[in-house]
């Protein structure tokens, strides 16, 4: 097995960058395999134009004749650019993305063969579903799946297939995928913030949710990983010492990129313009190998489904130069792992970002509405972030040094804490001129216009203001992204209706004027919603302590997280929202606890194996030699022989004593993944979290030193300085 490992980096030395040529512009690519608004303007009639553009905006039916017409159109537009195949692309609940290509080529009668496409083809598709995770969906209503065109987000070419983004809904109607319930959640959103936008512009007509990820990854020379097993299996390293050289020097971020990485970027960089991401930065993470890229912000639903693309075509793309792209949240124990931070703002059809403070107090009184809406239904539902973004995997990095706690909370910024701080002296009930004067020229409008101010930046909040949108920076980086946008969207929907319904009502029974019956709701919002702000270190330990004492919610773990996910409080707020119904929380409930399940009972079984064949074994053949060492000395010196070997001797006792504590901790372990196995649901989750996995950690520990023990020759794994550090 050495042999691989020093194989393996003799390959890695002589590795050379792959050349990239660009011929043309980024602008001139950008979009380029996109049915997008301009293509579709070129192919299709006007009648077959408005009526997507209507469906995108309003979400108003097209017409199967139509379809019929924008099915030709695509296909030409797709035959024309070599495509051969057509799928409809989704996001089954295993968090991928699903296809299933069929030809366009059909044979015919009178012609022979054709290219054929038609508009029930482009609206619906029966894929063979039935081993997708459902969570008992399909049981209990036997329904088969079926998979609809979701026209909002465009269809685009990914090497010679036509992919068509789509929703995975059951016969019944039930969302057997994750865009369904991200689509019904924007759409809550849209009608909740477009009424409020309405107390201050009456010309608004749609609200659209924004995202901009940044997505952070890891590459690692697919050689160096292929001696990996664990990193093979599991996306992470289950042992390995930490190096002598870590991250203490900073010396890897925003450093210059190394070249082989830079190729990989500039190659994935030309296709994501071609696919019409807009992928706009690049840069060095904190840890060695660890990068990042993000794009500029779209609309939702989009960037959603640009993010999964990403994630697809890295991989894609990494293996042309050699590498393997991690996104597991965190590989290396003891060196940062990765996040997805999700920024998030509102922004109106009349080109409004919300929460961005405007130049006057009335644009600074709508941008309060919406920054103390959001916060207060981050607090009324922080527990429900916290499931959103639950993973095996995310276990790992929330509370390690270097991510946000599993506690959320709100950073705002000393400046806006103080605008809060007065707001809560607004009189109750009718305001007086003078106060409202004052309240106009002094507090609200004193915000500036812009608060991008990075000295008041707090990196260490899961959920920051920053400036002009909100950015949740729980979210992990294998993860789709839908899972957080449709709950944080589906909250601040819930909270932005109940917000108008507050001040109707104030308007109404107490005759009061729409902005001194939103200063009166607002202060009552702020006062209610204090314990959620926290301004301080949220790696400290002294805020765990707070925390508590605040009442705020720690779950640490996955299969405690997610039961806020399935709460009464949690279901009523889907169902009233119309985000999902009952069956359908429950379902991704019993799906996510499976997967958890699953996870980690690969890795216990994957850590046993390695242990076991390759760290026992390397360990036993060096012990041998350090045997045939003492035999020698004893020969040699006879009774004597102990002065000499000495080393030796404590080095076979050591070696000994690993061994076999690797081996009863793997008997144990196993035993407790034979009881673990018998039980169901959320009580085989818990078994899994709390009697299997502490198992790793003390397993690791042994086979750890033995690294550190056994000659370097014969280990048989890439250590963790090699897989860090060589590129
Ligand atoms: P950083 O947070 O690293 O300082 P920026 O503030 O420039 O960087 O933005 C980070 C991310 O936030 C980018 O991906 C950007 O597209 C996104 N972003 C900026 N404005 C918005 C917005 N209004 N809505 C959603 N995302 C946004
Ligand atoms: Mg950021």
């Amino acid at each position: 097995m050495s042999v691989l490992r020093f194989n393996a980096l003799q390959e890695v030395l002589n590795r050379k960058p792959v050349v990239i040529e660009e011929k043309n512009r980024r602008s001139e690519l950008f979009g380029k395999n996109v049915f997008n608004e301009v293509a579709m303007r070129q192919h299709m009639t006007k009648e077959a134009y408005r009526s997507v553009m209507n469906a995108i905006e309003f979400g108003t039916k097209i017409d199967r004749k139509i379809a019929d017409q924008i099915a030709v159109s695509m296909k030409e537009w797709a035959l024309s650019r070599g495509a051969t195949h057509y799928t409809h692309w989704f996001q089954p609940l295993t968090g991928a993305t699903a296809e299933k290509h069929d030809a366009f080529f059909e044979t015919n009668e009178d012609v022979g063969a054709i290219e054929h496409f038609d508009g029930g083809q482009l609206a619906q598709q029966e894929p063979d579903a039935s081993s997708f995770p459902n969570g008992g969906l399909r049981n209990t209503f036997e329904a088969r799946g079926y998979t609809a065109w979701d026209p909002t987000s465009p269809a685009f070419l990914y090497g010679t297939t036509l992919c068509i983004p789509t929703v995975f809904v059951a016969y019944t109607g039930e969302a057997l995928d994750n865009k369904t319930p991200l689509l019904r959640a924007l759409q809550a959103v849209d009608h909740a913030a477009t009424a409020v936008c309405k107390f201050f512009d009456k010309n608004v007509a749609k609200v659209n949710a924004t995202l901009g990820w940044e997505q952070e990854y890891f590459l690692i020379d697919t050689a160096l990983a292929a001696a990996r097993p664990d990193l093979m299996m599991t996306g992470r390293t289950m042992l390995g010492h930490s190096p002598a050289k870590g991250q203490q020097l900073d010396d890897h971020y925003f450093g210059s990129i190394p070249t082989r990485v830079m190729s990989f970027m500039r190659d994935l960089e030309k296709e994501c313009m071609l696919l019409g991401i807009p992928v706009k930065t690049r840069h060095n993470e904190v840890a060695p190998n660890q990068f990042e890229l993000a794009p500029i912000f779209e609309e939702a639903n989009l960037a959603v489904d640009h993010n999964s693309l990403l994630m697809d075509v890295m991989e894609k793309v990494s293996q042309r130069h050699q590498f393997k792209v991690l996104f597991h949240e965190k590989p290396f124990e003891g060196i940062n792992g990765s996040g997805k931070h999700n920024n998030w703002s509102l922004s109106t059809n009349t080109g409004v970002n919300l929460l961005s403070p405007g130049k006057t107090p009335m644009k600074n009184l709508q941008f309060l509405t919406f920054f103390v809406n959001t916060i207060k239904a981050v607090h009324d539902y922080e527990e429900l972030i916290r499931a959103s973004i639950a993973s095996a995997s995310n276990d790992h990095r929330l509370g390690a040094n270097e991510a946000p706690p599993a506690i959320i909370s709100v950073f705002i910024g000393s400046q806006l804490s103080q605008v809060l701080d007065e707001l809560e002296n607004v009189t109750k009930g009718k305001l007086s001129p003078q106060e409202k004067t004052d309240l106009k020229l002094n507090i609200i409008g004193k915000i500036p216009e812009i608060l991008l101010d990075n000295t008041d930046r707090n990196r260490t909040s899961p959920f920051a203001f920053t400036g002009n949108k909100f950015e949740l920076r729980a979210v992990g980086s294998s993860a789709n992204c839908a899972g957080p946008m449709t709950i944080l969207n589906t909250i601040i929907a819930k909270q932005l209706a109940d917000f108008k319904n507050e001040v109707d009502a104030l308007i109404e029974t107490k005759s009061l004027k729409k902005d001194e019956a939103i200063f009166n709701i607002l202060r009552e919002y702020i006062k209610a919603s204090k314990k959620i702000r926290f301004e301080g270190d949220g790696y400290g330990a002294s805020w765990e302590k707070e925390a508590k004492k605040r009442g705020l919610s720690n779950n640490k773990k996955t299969p405690e997280a997610l039961k806020a996910k399935i709460s009464n409080k949690a279901i009523s707020l889907f169902e009233e929202m119309s985000v999902m119904n009952k069956i359908e929380v429950e379902a991704r409930h019993e799906i996510e606890l499976e997967e958890y399940s699953k996870r980690i009972q690969i890795e216990s079984r994957v850590l046993g194996d390695v242990a076991r064949n390759h760290v026992i074994p390397t360990a036993i053949q060096y012990q041998n030699t350090l045997i045939e060492n003492v035999r020698g000395l004893k020969e040699i010196f006879g009774t004597d022989f102990e002065k000499y070997a000495k080393e030796q001797v404590d080095l076979i006792q050591r070696i000994s004593q690993h061994i076999a504590e690797i081996n009863s901790k793997i008997e144990e372990m196993t035993e407790e993944r034979k009881k673990a196995n018998k039980l169901k649901g959320q009580k085989n989750a818990d078994a899994y979290c709390n009697k299997v996995m502490p198992f790793f950690e003390e397993i690791r520990y042994h086979a750890d030193k033995l690294e550190l023990l056994v000659d370097d020759n014969l280990w048989p794994l890439t250590k963790y300085r090699e897989l860090l550090f060589t590129r």
